[in-house]
C-alpha cells in the first residue's frame, strides 16, 4: 500500500504506557491529525515532511508532541528552505497553545523562532464547517462536544464530490450535530472515541467522552455504512471495553484501533 492515501495510526491510546501512545494520525506524508505522543514514532525525515498539523482541541494528549516536534524540525526545515509548519485549529485552541505552551516559560515561542518573519510554525484559525485543501486532501472541521472547544475532522483523498471520507470524531461526548453533518457525507471509515468502560459512565459524562453504551446510542444515527474503529481507550481498559461491547452486541461491527495500523483513505 502506498503511504499517499493511507492514515497511519501513530498513537490512539487515552494515556501512555510501554507500547501505548496518545492520539496522532499521519495522513499521507505531509498532514498530521493531532500531535499526541504518537508523533514520537516518526523519524526526523518524516517529521520534516509534515507541512500541516490539524488539531482537534487543546488537551495535552493531543498536543504534547507539537512543541517538541517544532524544536526537532526547526533547523532542518530552515536549511531545506521549507515554509513554516501550519498548525490549524479553532481560535480557542490556538490561543491556549500560545498562552500555555509557547509562552517562553513552558517552551520557547516557536511561532517567533528562528525569526519573526520566518518562524518554524504558524497558527491558522479555522471554524466548524470550514473546508480546507491541505497537502492535496480535502478536510472539513466537524462539530464535537467536549469540555473545551473541540472539533473532529472528515478527510477526503482529493475532491469531496467523488470520494468517500475518513472521519475522526476527536474527543466528544454524545454529539447529535455530528450525525446531522455526516448524514450529508459518504463515510468510508469512522474513527470514534470510546474513552471509558461502561462502569465509568459517570466519569465519561463528566469529562464528555463516550463509553460503549453511549457509543451504541450514537452509532444508531450513522446512516451510511462505514467501517468503524474505536479509539482513545486508557491503557489497561481495553479488555473491559471489549467485554462491554460484546455484551451490547457491538463487537461484530466495531474494530479496536491499534497503534501502527494503516487505514486506506476513502476506500
Ligand atoms: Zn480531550
Ligand atoms: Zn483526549
Amino acid at each position: 500500500m502506498t503511504t499517499d492515501h493511507c492514515v497511519r495510526v501513530l498513537g490512539c491510546a487515552g494515556a501512555i504506557a510501554a507500547g501505548r501512545r496518545t492520539t496522532s494520525f499521519l495522513v499521507g506524508r505531509h498532514l498530521l491529525v493531532d500531535a499526541g505522543t504518537g508523533v514520537g514514532e516518526l523519524t526526523l525525515d518524516e517529521l520534516c515532511a509534515v507541512d500541516h498539523v490539524v488539531l482537534t482541541h487543546s488537551h495535552l494528549d493531543h498536543i504534547a508532541a507539537l512543541p517538541l516536534m517544532a524544536d526537532s524540525v526547526l533547523k532542518l526545515r530552515h536549511q531545506r528552505g521549507q515554509p513554516p509548519v501550519s498548525v490549524h485549529a479553532l481560535p480557542q485552541t490556538l490561543a491556549a497553545l500560545q498562552q500555555h505552551v509557547f509562552n517562553n516559560v513552558i517552551w520557547p515561542d516557536f511561532t517567533r523562532l528562528p525569526s519573526l518573519d520566518r518562524p518554524v510554525i504558524c497558527l491558522q484559525p479555522l471554524q466548524v464547517g470550514d473546508r480546507l485543501t491541505l497537502a492535496g486532501y480535502t478536510i472539513e472541521a466537524l462539530p464535537a462536544s467536549h469540555t473545551v472547544p473541540a472539533v473532529g475532522y472528515a478527510i477526503w483523498p482529493g475532491d469531496a464530490a467523488t470520494h468517500a471520507c475518513w472521519v475522526f470524531t476527536g474527543d466528544t461526548g454524545p454529539n447529535p450535530r455530528l450525525w446531522d453533518t455526516l448524514s450529508r457525507h459518504r463515510v468510508a471509515q469512522l474513527v470514534i472515541e470510546t474513552a471509558f468502560q461502561d462502569a465509568d459512565h459517570e466519569l465519561a459524562q463528566k469529562s464528555q467522552h463516550l463509553h460503549p453504551q453511549a457509543l451504541l446510542h450514537e452509532l444508531q444515527r450513522l446512516r451510511s455504512p462505514a467501517q468503524i474503529y474505536i479509539t482513545h481507550m486508557k491503557p489497561g481498559d481495553a479488555g473491559a471495553v471489549e467485554q462491554d461491547m460484546l455484551r451490547l452486541g457491538l463487537r461484530h461491527k466495531v474494530t479496536l484501533l491499534q497503534g501502527g495500523e494503516c487505514i486506506p483513505l476513502g476506500a
